[in-house]
């Protein structure tokens, strides 16, 4: 059978969908989210469902084809009567036939079932990168246990990307409200399984009136025990989830600030090594890396993953190491007393420590349109925002960025939006963009890329409604509808809270290591030479990306992070008084 016929099968047939060649027994058991496989060999086939269905019968339906026309013909059958497909477990050869199932039940996690074979031509290196599945099994495996495992993993990403059947936190806001996204920021970055009701909508009003409020102060936020919360702001959030909003730590032996990559790093190995550790964020965890999609180019995940999960058991490790984490606490000032490193915090407080890590990463460049600017929130995001991602089903999105973080929210944005238009200013992609991304966006059939173009204005009444854009090559400017704009053009460094004596290079990222030495304001007096990462006030490191020369990765701000800590100790255990640096004048 030819690619075109199988298409032709894939498309819906309404009218069909109650004559399915799936039997009765199938369809009455079909409520359950499926597990299909697709193998040409009946034996394999065979023995593929049974084993599957031991372990994951009880929860999924397992089914499969040994035919892709059979395969097309059932899952066309659950499509028309709106069974969930969970997972479509396909030979590496039937990528044909995987693609039309995929538009069949785009949801659904595709995993190919490949042959051992570690060179650069195995179809899955191809197929992978391109987007075209999610993952791979390769056979034959060791044990059941293994593919067990695998599995299980695969299931339980699709079961993430699901609405919870247990929500611990309800949201009842107005549409287009502009704390949504801080709400479900909060609620993604912790894991908080939460639901979202309109307040127009009859649930919502319910969820209203069983708590005693009207409608005139949104949102409102009701945890599962019933507590109350009304408009709240972050640090109440983060006190509802469990977390820490204010330091009780007087004093430390090494004071972390920032939850990103390289702050939880040194979190970690700070507090396994036995540092009295408090870590100071002032949002929650996961820096810009909790915001990612999609992390495909971090050791030890060969499908990937999503930079919220990872950020979230860094965090979890660096508490059960013994670290004091405290969020919604914003670090204001840095003072040198001594052998003392005094941080201040935002509420007034402050924390006396042996040494700083300053990991507080960068921020997003602004685009600097206003009408855009007032829209914050209102279907304009700067990065990635991955916890809108759900709500940009069948959406016009553009996301403006040439950078992989660019590529891959367009990537990602595409499982849900109906267009993605992604905009840079360069005349091509690959400059900036890894090779891999370049591919995997060229081969999607929702993302659209406009070169040498600029957003110049948009607006809209109370949410974004339309975009300019200025084509730089022949000067056309032109208005399209747009129901979001996500924005990613990089980044300036979180340094504006540090003192003058912590030397940065004109774009305020912090000097380190002999850099320092090489600054003429920079009076370096401990004797010794600086350790690398340690910036012009000695006992003050810096880690990951608001480091200068930093390279902006997940792994190298986990290096940062790990090195920093390392650094600390050699610079408690060597260095007992030093004098402070002072500015020449
Ligand atoms: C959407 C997206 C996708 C990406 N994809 C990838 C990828 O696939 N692979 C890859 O290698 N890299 C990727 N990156 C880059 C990577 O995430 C960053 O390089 C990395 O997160 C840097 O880590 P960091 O800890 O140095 O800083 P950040 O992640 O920026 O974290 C800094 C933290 O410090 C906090 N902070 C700031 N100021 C203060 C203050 N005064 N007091 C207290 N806390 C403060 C911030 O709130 C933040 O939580 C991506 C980035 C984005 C945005």
């Amino acid at each position: 059978m030819t690619s075109a016929e199988l298409h032709t099968l894939a498309a819906p047939h309404p009218a069909d969908s109650q004559e399915s060649s799936v039997d009765s027994l199938e369809r009455s058991r079909a409520v359950e989210p499926v597990l299909f496989v697709l193998d040409e060999n009946p034996t394999s086939l065979g023995v593929l469902l049974s084993d599957l269905n031991r372990r994951f019968g009880n929860d999924f339906t397992v089914t499969g084809g040994s035919s892709p026309e059979e395969g097309l013909s059932k899952l066309q059958a659950m499509a028309a009567a709106g069974d969930p497909v969970a997972l479509l477990l396909v030979d590496d050869d039937a990528m044909d036939f995987l693609a039309c199932a995929h538009e069949l039940h785009p949801r659904a996690k595709r995993v190919l079932l490949v042959d051992r074979d570690y060179s650069t031509t195995s179809p899955a290196v191809q197929t992978i990168t391109l987007g075209h599945a999610d993952y791979h099994i390769v056979r034959p495996w060791m044990d059941d246990e293994m593919m067990y495992r695998a599995m299980s993993e695969y299931l339980a990403a699709w079961t993430r990307d699901q609405d919870p059947n247990f929500e611990l936190f309800r949201i009842i806001a107005a549409e287009g409200d502009r704390k949504i996204p801080l709400l479900r920021d909060v609620m993604t970055r912790f894991s908080m399984p939460f639901g979202f009701y309109a307040v127009q909508s009859e649930a919502g009003r319910r969820l209203l009136d069983a708590a005693g409020l009207d409608a005139s102060r949104l949102p409102v936020v009701i945890r599962y025990d019933g507590r109350v919360m009304i408009d709240p702001g972050l640090p109440e959030l983060a006190r509802a989830i469990g977390v820490h909003v204010s330091n009780d730590v007087d004093t430390c032996d090494v004071a972390i600030i920032g939850a990103g990559p390289a702050g939880l790093t040194a979190a970690v190995y700070a507090a396994s090594e036995g540092l009295e550790t408090v870590m100071l964020e002032l949002a929650v965890s996961g820096g810009q890396a909790g915001s990612s999609p999609m992390i495909r180019n971090y050791p030890g995940f060969p499908h990937g993953i999503d930079g919220g999960s990872l950020m979230e058991r860094t965090c979890e490790q660096a508490w059960l190491m013994g670290a004091h984490i405290v969020f919604a606490q914003e670090a204001v000032g840095l003072e040198c007393e001594g052998d003392d490193r005094i941080v201040r915090l935002r509420d007034g407080t402050q924390v006396c420590a042996r040494a700083v890590v300053i990991a507080t990463g960068v921020d997003w460049r602004r685009l600097g349109v206003p009408r855009l600017e007032a829209l914050i929130g209102a279907g304009v995001f700067y990065g990635a925002a991955m916890s809108e991602s759900r709500a940009m089903q069948d959406q016009n999105v553009f996301v403006i960025g040439a950078g992989n973080s660019a590529g891959q929210a367009a990537l990602h944005l595409a499982k849900y939006a109906a267009t993605v238009t992604l905009l840079a200013r360069g005349k091509n992609l690959a400059t900036s963009m890894s090779s891999y991304l370049v591919r995997a966006i060229a081969a999607s059939p929702i993302v659209t890329v406009r070169l040498r173009t600029e957003v110049i204005d948009g607006g809209g009444g109370d949410a974004l409604e339309y975009v300019q854009l200025a084509n730089r090559a022949n000067g056309s400017v032109q208005e399209l509808p747009a129901d979001a704009l996500f924005i990613m053009i990089g980044g300036e460094p979180h340094t504006q809270w540090l003192p003058s004596e912590i030397a940065r290079d004109s774009g305020g990222y912090v000097l380190t290591g002999r850099e320092i030495l090489q600054q003429p304001a920079v009076q370096w007096r401990p004797g010794r030479d600086p350790f690398p990462l340690e910036t012009s006030m000695p006992g003050v490191f810096a880690a990951g990306d608001v480091r200068h020369g930093s390279i902006a990765r997940v792994a190298s701000a986990v290096g940062d992070g790990s090195t920093a800590v390392r650094l600390v100790h050699e610079y408690l255990c060597e260095h007992q008084a030093v004098p402070a640096v002072q500015e020449s004048p």
